[in-house]
């Protein structure tokens, strides 16, 4: 029978096909009894569990080729605490004493083992944590007979449901056989749903019970622009939603085709620049073939989910350098590592209870600077090769600014010395994605080259809404009165200082706010690269006059619902089929 389901729309597009329901390993294992007679058969299931584990591990152990790397030792660490005595007494203690199912009973003991290790606080066990957590997902995988789904080598078209992805995750997969995802939890701005864009998969998000209502195997209809899942379509929801597929298919590549070459220029001859977000240098060629002007979001971070933690500057230069390459003089903005939140290599740094107000992006680099210096090194021995602009994530204070362009000062003279010819001005730009920042923009604007509004960040702040939870994702409006303030006042300051100010924001990706964007004085628009073409029209389609006018009343709403809905008819107006 069709199932239809809801939840946030998060890339546009739709897709059809067969699910795949990814073991998210975060199996949620009820507490279960045995009868008395089957306890033995639990324990002799517990070690056979054990035993495939320890044969698992040693496994990915002799296939690595480099048996002194860091995962050969983190292997090394899980085999330890799997084969340790003590660990299988507990766990068939557990359960002979309540006559558990193993499944519990590993989940019950390896749960409290950790319990204990994080209430001690102490940042030395994080490792042991990690080591603890593998273990028991490795014995339920074990014990519920599931195999992991390498998402990265799958051998047919399907779509992906699961309980969460994480960006690092969405960023392994194989993007020729990932027709579309969903997920229950997430928001409109949460990472995952920003790479799914980038990468031009649909993908919907928040959709609660999806992994229950789902089935491996089964056909799954996802429209990413309207947020619907149907599990098991009828035959004739299947044919309509066919043809809007095709639909969509020609109408974007016909739109990208007439436009790719032309300005993104007003009717009226007012020039605005569009350049593309992207996460990996690889994307930069789609990204110019969606007609980008260049790069105005590198996000750098990505390099490091990938690579493991803190990959060497070789490592580094060489992604930079393949960027600025596939960039082609145009011009490349590399974002410095924002990590923390939810891009976080597992276990590298200390638990915080609340990471997107802790030790994330600049903070962390301004207190590893060993790991930062890294990245300027590679960064700053690049420049030389294209028009490469620094950007620095998370900036809260004037401080953070001066310190970082000291820092940077300090690591050219070290590569001056060197022998390595810098170029002597390599533009240092913001991140204005903290209410503190949007707020003095004034004070910051003698210090910095320029401004990039980041608006996901900036209005999860401001609001003080999670961009991550999908239960309070009505209350994420980038229309919200507050965020328009901050947008105008930004815009003003740099026009007035002569900063150039770019949104980069999934707002100036979406097209419901590019008159208004553009009416605030906006000049450049930085967005995810299948969003390039639909902007560049609205643009297009507009005068200055037009947009100015819109962006006034869109000022007269207290209400962020009646703004949108207001920015919505006025897009319409000008473009009946947008939207
Ligand atoms: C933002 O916060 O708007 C932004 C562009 O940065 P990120 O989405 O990577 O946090
Ligand atoms: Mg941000």
């Amino acid at each position: 029978m069709e199932i239809i389901r809801k939840g946030i729309p998060v890339s546009s597009g739709f897709a059809i096909g067969e699910a795949i329901v990814l073991d998210t390993e975060e199996f949620r294992i009820p507490q279960r009894t045995v009868a008395p007679e089957e306890v033995e058969p639990e324990v002799v299931r517990l070690q056979r569990a054990v035993e495939a584990s320890r044969r698992e591990f040693e496994g990915h152990l002799t296939r690595l080729s480099k048996k002194t790397s860091g995962i050969a030792q983190i292997l090394q660490a899980h085999l330890g605490l799997l084969t340790d005595p003590q660990l299988a007494d507990d766990l068939i203690s557990t359960i002979r004493k309540n006559r558990f199912t193993a499944e519990y009973s590993v989940s019950r003991t390896l749960k409290k083992k950790i319990k204990v290790l994080q209430d001690s606080g102490s940042s030395v066990f994080q490792a042991v944590i990690r080591d603890f957590s593998e273990i028991e997902k490795a014995l339920i995988r074990q014990l519920l007979g599931a195999k992991r789904e390498d998402i990265s080598r799958l051998t047919k078209k399907v779509v992906v449901v699961a309980h969460d992805l994480t960006p690092a995750q969405t960023l392994a997969f194989d993007r020729e056989k990932v027709l579309g995802m969903v997920t229950e939890v997430g928001g409109r701005t949460s990472h995952t749903a920003i790479v799914a864009a980038s990468f031009g998969i649909p993908a919907v998000v928040g959709v609660e019970g999806v992994t229950t209502a789902v089935s491996g195997g089964d056909t799954i209809i996802l429209d990413g622009t309207g947020g619907t899942v149907i599990v098991n379509p009828s035959e004739a929801t299947l044919k309509r939603y066919q043809a809007m597929e095709r639909n969509y298919v020609l109408l974007g590549r016909r739109l990208e085709r007439e436009l790719r070459d032309l300005p993104a220029e007003t009717r009226d001859g007012h020039r605005a620049e569009i350049l593309a977000n992207i996460e990996l240098p690889g994307e930069v060629a789609a990204a110019i073939e969606h007609g980008a002007e260049g790069v105005g979001l590198y996000r750098t971070e990505y390099l490091y989910l990938q690579n493991g933690f803190n990959p060497t500057e070789p490592v580094q230069i060489d992604a930079y350098r393949q960027a600025v390459q596939l960039v082609g003089g145009r011009k490349l903005v590399i974002r410095t590592l924002d990590l923390g939140a939810d891009k976080m290599p597992l276990d590298s740094f200390p638990r915080e209870d609340n990471p997107f107000l802790g030790t994330r992006a600049v903070r962390l680099c301004l207190e590893r600077r060993d790991i930062f210096r890294t990245q300027l090194r590679a960064i700053l021995k690049t420049a030389s090769m294209g028009q490469v602009h620094v950007m620095i994530p998370m900036i809260s204070s004037l401080h953070e600014v001066i310190e970082v362009r000291e820092f940077v000062d300090e690591v050219r003279r070290e590569l001056q010395r060197e022998g390595e010819s810098i170029p002597s001005k390599v533009p240092i730009g913001i991140m204005v994605e903290v209410p503190s920042t949007a707020i003095v923009a004034d004070l910051m604007a003698d210090h910095v080259d320029f401004f990039s509004i980041g608006t996901n960040d900036l209005i999860a702040y401001s609001i003080a809404v999670d961009r991550l939870n999908e239960r309070v994702a009505s209350l994420y409006q980038p229309s919200h009165p507050a965020i328009l303030r901050l947008l105008r006042h930004v815009i003003q300051v740099g026009e007035a200082r002569g900063k150039p100010v770019s949104v980069c924001g999934e707002m100036s990706s979406d097209p419901v706010y590019t008159i208004l964007l553009l009416g605030l004085g906006l000049k450049c628009f930085s967005v995810v690269p299948p969003a390039i073409p639909e902007i560049k029209k609205i643009v297009r389609s507009v005068t200055m006059e037009e947009a100015r006018a819109v962006a006034g009343k869109a000022f007269e709403f207290s209400d962020a619902r009646k703004t949108e809905e207001f920015l919505r008819s006025e897009t319409r107006k000008i473009i009946p089929d947008a939207l």
